[in-house]
């Protein structure tokens, strides 16, 4: 069954339509192909035309991990030392996060105009929701699309509402 994610707030489709997968895939190394825009990161994590639920905490907030001796990523492939101690961070955001091929989102969703980032060949995701709704403008997910990270989109899952084509 296909279904369209729309924007809890204003009712505007966000995606094109999608097809949940059981979970979600396992993220694929960078190949060394440039992607059609240019960029060097690796493949999309979910194929076009469906989405996944991750479990897992996704994009900012984030915090020290209380174990200083953890060494693991913020952001999948991405490690970010403690500025104030001497571990490493960790994603506090939310979990079951949507999922999406970026591409899927192409023409549904506009920048954020108050995320600020800078990446080396697109966006990091690390500063917070860095797409909103065009219609209404309310922040409704992350991309993340640098080359040192995975290439996916995750919808808030408060933000959207997952309706049957
Ligand atoms: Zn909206």
């Amino acid at each position: 069954m296909n279904v369209l994610l729309l924007c809890t707030a204003c009712g505007r489709p966000l995606s094109e339509p999608l097809r949940l997968l059981p979970e979600l895939p396992a993220r694929p190394e960078y190949d060394g192909r440039k992607n059609s825009d240019g960029s060097h990161r690796a493949p999309s994590t979910v194929p076009r035309g469906t989405y996944a639920v991750d479990p897992e905490p996704s994009g900012a907030p984030f915090v020290p991990h209380p174990d200083p001796e953890w060494a693991g990523a913020a952001v999948p492939g991405v490690s970010m030392s403690d500025p104030d101690g001497d571990g490493f961070l960790m994603s506090a955001g939310p979990r079951d996060t949507l999922v999406v091929h970026r591409e899927d989102t192409v023409g549904f969703l506009a920048s954020n105009p108050a995320v600020e980032e800078i990446g080396c060949c697109g966006s990091p995701g690390l500063e917070g929701p860095n797409r909103v709704c065009p219609g209404c403008g309310a922040e409704v997910a992350t991309l993340f699309a640098d080359c040192s990270g995975p290439f996916e989109t995750h919808f808030l899952p408060d933000a959207v509402r997952v309706t049957p084509v």
